[in-house]
């Protein structure tokens, strides 16, 4: 099985970005270094366990954080930035599998990862820039008809009145592209520069009385009355665990590796476009559409175009990462054709087989939570917080979080490239024939 924490990038150090190079790059922290005995553990340095380590902190707790690289160096410090709405599956399709009211405390926990986000985006990383607004765009009738049907659906029935219902014409006055039928634009969700948040939380949770360290790989946990982590470098004894590795973690548990499947997503970013940025969007909004492989843009800070709109199945990065994504951009945007990509670069994201995250126990101490299917920016950071709380003796919002349903990948963890592709593209099938 090819090592996803080693394969894809530089030996040390944050992968190659236009993140990375807008940003004040922390030193690495210390591995950890002989045996240690804490109340909790956490697996994991991105959105996820950096906001479990921040509630156990805040409440008193000395959580230790465990990263294989450093703080951010994950899925959270490199994507596209967008803080989405709700789940990767619309509110009708989880009532209908759920119940009505299942479906509406989910909504809320999403709701309140999005408020969440934009506070500590407030108080301790305003330059990760929160600006609100995604257009959905639909690429097809039937799409576009969905579209219309959920924001309506969010209105009536959850008061949600900030999805915003364009046809073409209003549509690509925003988004200047000819590939739409229509879209929406959800006010309620915004983008953010990830990196840089992270880098602050990780900050922010070691200032409340966490202790980081990093290029420590946890490499098997034994459970018991204590959990016992095991590294190249020291042992860990908890009585509470907290695994948020991810699409990076593979071999740390069967049951994860059964659910949850790495899938790597690409992202460019061009030159800056200048006084051109008009001619690929109206408004400073990010967008995403309604492909089975997400085409996801928004405009940087310096006004370059960044665009993810690939992903590969194969956990080996592609030789050639910016030849698609250019042809993809020269096609819906022919206008910028001749723009050239300054930056490229991967990262490895946890997908479900239903696209809908799989937060759950593993043992009464061991807790774990991943596979947010591209929804993680606002989704993690409130799985992190609710596994937290459930340690901490309030397990409301970690009960709810637990009923989504995930399902297993078929051969479970034996699942690879191409079957895994096949697998994804028949599930989508089955999704667009509401079968
Ligand atoms: C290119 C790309 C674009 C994306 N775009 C969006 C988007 O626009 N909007 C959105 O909502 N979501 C998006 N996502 C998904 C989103 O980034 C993730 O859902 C979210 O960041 C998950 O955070 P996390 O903390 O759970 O995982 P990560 O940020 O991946 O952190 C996991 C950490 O665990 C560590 N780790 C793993 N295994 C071990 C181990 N055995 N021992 C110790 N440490 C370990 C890793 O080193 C890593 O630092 C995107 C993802 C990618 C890759």
């Amino acid at each position: 099985m090819i090592d996803l924490l080693r394969a894809n990038d530089p030996a040390t150090g944050f992968p190659p970005s236009w993140y990375a190079d807008t940003c004040a790059l922390p030193a690495p922290r210390q591995p950890l270094d002989g045996d240690r005995q804490v109340d909790v553990a956490i697996i994991g340095a991105g959105f996820t366990g950096l906001n479990a380590a921040r509630t156990l902190a805040e409440a008193g707790l000395t959580p230790l954080v465990i990263d294989a690289r450093q703080a951010g160096w994950g899925a959270s410090g490199r994507n596209g930035g967008q803080v989405c709405s709700g789940y990767n599956k619309s509110q009708r399709w989880l009532e209908q599998r759920l119940g009505a009211d299942t479906a509406r405390g989910l909504w809320d926990l999403c709701e309140a990862g999005k408020s969440r986000l934009r506070s500590q985006v407030a108080a301790l990383a305003p330059d990760a820039n929160y600006k609100s607004g995604i257009a959905h765009g639909s690429l097809t009738a039937r799409d576009f008809e969905d579209e219309k049907r959920d924001a309506d659906h969010l209105a009536t029935a959850y008061g949600y009145t900030d999805m915003e219902v364009l046809e073409v014409a209003d549509f690509q006055s925003v988004l200047r592209s000819p590939l739409y039928y229509g879209g929406t634009i959800d006010h309620g969700a915004g983008h953010i520069h990830p990196l840089r948040l992270v880098l602050a939380l990780a900050q922010e949770a070691e200032a409340a009385g966490a202790t980081i360290v990093e290029n420590t790989e946890v490499t098997a946990i034994e459970t018991g009355p204590h959990a016992r982590l095991t590294t190249p470098t020291g042992t860990v004894t908890a009585k509470h665990v907290i695994i948020a590795g991810n699409g990076y973690l593979r071999r740390l548990s069967w049951r994860y590796a059964a659910r949850v499947m790495p899938v790597n997503s690409f992202i460019g970013a061009t030159a800056p476009l200048g006084n051109r940025t008009g001619d690929v969007l109206g408004a400073d909004i990010a967008s995403a559409d309604s492909s089975h492989v997400v085409n996801y843009l928004r405009l940087s800070e310096d006004g370059r175009l960044l665009f993810g709109g690939r992903a590969n199945f194969s956990h080996r990065f592609p030789n050639d990462i910016g030849g698609k994504l250019h042809a993809r951009i020269a096609e819906m945007f022919p206008q910028i054709a001749d723009v050239p990509l300054d930056y490229t670069w991967g990262g490895t994201l946890g997908v479900t087989m239903t696209r809908l995250p799989w937060i759950s126990r593993l043992a009464p101490q061991v807790y774990i939570a991943g596979g947010y299917s591209g929804h993680g920016v606002a989704l993690s950071g409130m799985a992190g917080h609710a596994m937290a709380q459930a340690i901490l003796g309030q397990s409301a919002n970690f009960d709810l979080f637990a009923k989504i349903p995930s399902g297993t990948l078929p051969l479970g963890p034996y699942a690879q490239g191409p079957m895994l592709s096949l697998a994804m593209a028949w599930y989508a099938m089955r999704d667009r024939l509401g079968v």
